[in-house]
């Protein structure tokens, strides 16, 4: 017999939800009770994703799990929080099972990796949309945020730009690392981590590096400049020898690297904080200026023009 909703969330989510230590009350209840350790703050967000806007009509359920609490996980590692607990909720045509197995695999094979428990969540009927808000915790006061650079400060990234753009352009032909960064998003939560007391700002790039750069900048009054041939290439990426390597990596997104400003004097401590917890270094990139706008700029400070600075909903 076919599994109505009780029998789906069941089957497939209930066992989502780790004995994490702050977990009083998962799913079953009319709500879920979390504690939260003494001296934290709660961070808090919630992401949307719509079929035919966020994902394609018959996308693989099991990268659509991953990638909707990746992008989530995303924004937490950009406020340096630590993964605290997540509620999902489902618009679904109908009781799909196939569907709802796929989409627990991806999204709880992430979850597990980050130990984040599922705490909760809906189901209800209509056109498939996933709704995915996710609870971190930081020490309170600790939260990275956009307001904090400062002119002088260095601005670097976390990984490599522009992969999941380039898998978007080359569609069927991408090489499969292309396409895993594009369908399977690593949130940087662990970099997050460990620059929460270092940097003075930071953002995901999730709608291209420019125009999430450029957030940093209007939040904390100032500019910045970046130099198109600092910016950080995957062995992939740069393998496939392409003209338009600085629009995809200065304004493609779904990235999901981090992009933080930071006091010139502390790259060293940032870099051995991240070599300690085992992650690769920052690529510096650039630097904060005064002014109010992000401006790529070649080796010769020549600004460079882009068609587009980044991914815009309306
Ligand atoms: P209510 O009618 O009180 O809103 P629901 O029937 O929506 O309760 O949900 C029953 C329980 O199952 C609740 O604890 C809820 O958090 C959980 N739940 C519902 N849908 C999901 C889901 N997609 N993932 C995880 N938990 C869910
Ligand atoms: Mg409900």
């Amino acid at each position: 017999m076919a599994l109505d909703e009780f029998g789906l969330i069941q089957r497939y989510f209930t066992g989502l939800t780790m004995g994490t230590p702050d977990v009083v009350l998962g799913i079953g209840d009319d709500a879920a009770v979390l504690g939260l350790p003494a001296g934290h703050e709660l961070v808090w967000s919630i992401d949307t994703l719509v079929e035919g806007v966020h994902f394609a009509p018959g996308a693989d359920p099991e990268a659509l799990g991953h990638k909707a609490l990746a992008v989530n996980l995303s924004d937490l590692a950009a406020m340096g929080a630590d993964p605290h607990g997540v509620v999902l909720a489902l618009t679904l045509p109908q009781p799909d099972e196939a569907w709802c197995e796929g989409f627990a695999k991806g999204f709880g094979a992430l979850a597990v990796a980050c130990g984040i428990p599922l705490v909760g969540g809906d189901m209800t009927r209509g056109p498939l949309a996933v709704c995915v808000s996710v609870l971190g915790r930081v020490p309170t006061g600790g939260a990275l945020r956009r307001d904090g650079a400062r002119v002088g400060d260095r601005v670097a990234v976390t990984g490599p730009l522009g992969d999941a753009a380039l898998a978007l352009q080359l569609g069927d032909a991408a090489p499969l690392v292309l396409r895993t960064a594009l369908d399977r998003p690593t949130p940087h939560l662990a970099a997050g981590c460990a620059l929460r007391e270092i940097a003075h700002a930071a953002i995901d790039v999730s709608d291209g590096l420019m125009a999430d750069l450029q957030h940093i900048c209007t939040a904390s009054g100032v500019g910045a400049t970046i130099r198109v041939d600092c910016l950080p290439q995957s062995p992939a990426f740069a393998a496939q020898k392409i003209a338009t390597a600085a629009a995809l990596q200065a304004a493609g997104g779904d990235d999901y690297v981090l992009c933080v400003s930071l006091a010139p004097e502390r790259v060293a401590d940032a870099q051995a904080a991240l070599r300690a917890a085992g992650l690769p270094p920052l690529q510096v990139i650039g630097h904060i200026i005064k002014g109010d706008t992000a401006t790529l700029v070649d080796a010769a400070g020549t600004p460079v023009a882009l068609a587009s600075s980044g991914y815009r909903h309306y």
